[in-house]
């Protein structure tokens, strides 16, 4: 049985991803924060899941389920590794407070890093494959989105330098772009944007009125256009499966909603 790890795997896309291919056949590792919604997964899942708690800023609980898995695989190599937690920050660079920015990058790209160093030697062992998660925000930016964008085009640049450093060990580095999937991640950022925007002085908000305008609308306007997190389930299966997998997969395309 194939074996993966999915970092994120507490809802979204990761929960998904874990649910899709625990019913596929693999033996699902499913990174979670806390404990309540690994049990959760398990008791909606069919299959082999497992859950394992992982927050990708926290050394400690990244060692921990680096042993874990190493005693659980009782000798056998990582299959897969799907680097897909993350957070959205928005709002308007010239007022992001740089401790936001730095947690943005700590998460999406710091994280990632430091997951898949961990992971590495069980991935040699079984010239695994890895898949990260990032965003057509990755590729391309919009107007209150540079934070996450920075991140995401940072965590391609990492995912790419990985593609080559790790061809000759025979692993496969892929990069998986979403646009706009129907999940959890818009009303989180809404949460995150508005502690942002209530600590702007009142002339800013002024001068970025339109933008925090658009930004408001912005959950309702992607439930309309996203598509569900099963496309990219998809994507990720193609990732690990292919024989010639894509290296970078465009899922659906961002709507221009913030211009
Ligand atoms: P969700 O908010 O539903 O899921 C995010 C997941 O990341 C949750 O499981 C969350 O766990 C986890 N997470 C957050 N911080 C940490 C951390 N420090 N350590 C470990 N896990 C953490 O969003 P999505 O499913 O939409 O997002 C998944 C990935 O897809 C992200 O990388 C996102 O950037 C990317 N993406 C999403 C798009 C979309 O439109 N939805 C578009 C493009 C890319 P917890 O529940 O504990 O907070």
């Amino acid at each position: 049985m194939a074996s993966v790890l999915i970092t994120g795997a507490s809802t979204g896309i990761g929960r998904q991803c874990a649910l899709d291919l625990a019913r596929a056949g693999w033996q699902v590792f499913a990174g979670v924060r806390n404990p309540e919604d690994g049990e959760a997964l398990v008791s909606a899942g069919s299959g082999h899941i497992i859950p394992v708690i992982l927050d990708v800023t926290d050394a400690d609980t990244i060692g921990q389920a680096a042993k874990k898995l190493e005693t659980d695989l009782a000798g056998k190599g990582l299959d897969a590794l799907v680097n897909n937690a993350g957070i959205t920050v928005q709002g308007p660079l010239e007022f992001i407070p740089l401790a936001m920015f730095e947690t943005q990058m700590q998460v999406n790209v710091t994280g990632q890093l430091a997951v898949t160093q961990a992971f590495l030697p069980l991935i040699r062992k079984a010239k695994g494959r890895i898949v990260f998660m990032s965003s057509e925000s990755g590729r391309n930016t919009l107007p209150l989105l540079g934070p996450y964008s920075a991140s995401k085009f940072a965590l391609e640049a990492v995912a790419n330098a990985l593609r080559m450093e790790l061809l000759p060990a025979g692993i496969r580095v892929c990069l998986i772009e979403p646009g706009s999937a129907k999940t959890e991640i818009w009303n989180k950022a809404a949460k995150n944007s508005n502690q942002i925007i209530d600590a702007m002085p009142e002339q800013a908000k002024r001068l970025y009125e339109k933008e925090l305008g658009l930004l408001a609308k912005l959950p309702e306007r992607i439930n309309k256009v996203a598509f569900p997190p099963e496309n990219v389930s998809k994507a990720v299966r193609h990732a690990l499966t292919a024989q010639r997998p894509k290296i970078r997969q465009l899922v659906g395309i961002q709507a221009k909603i913030m211009v």
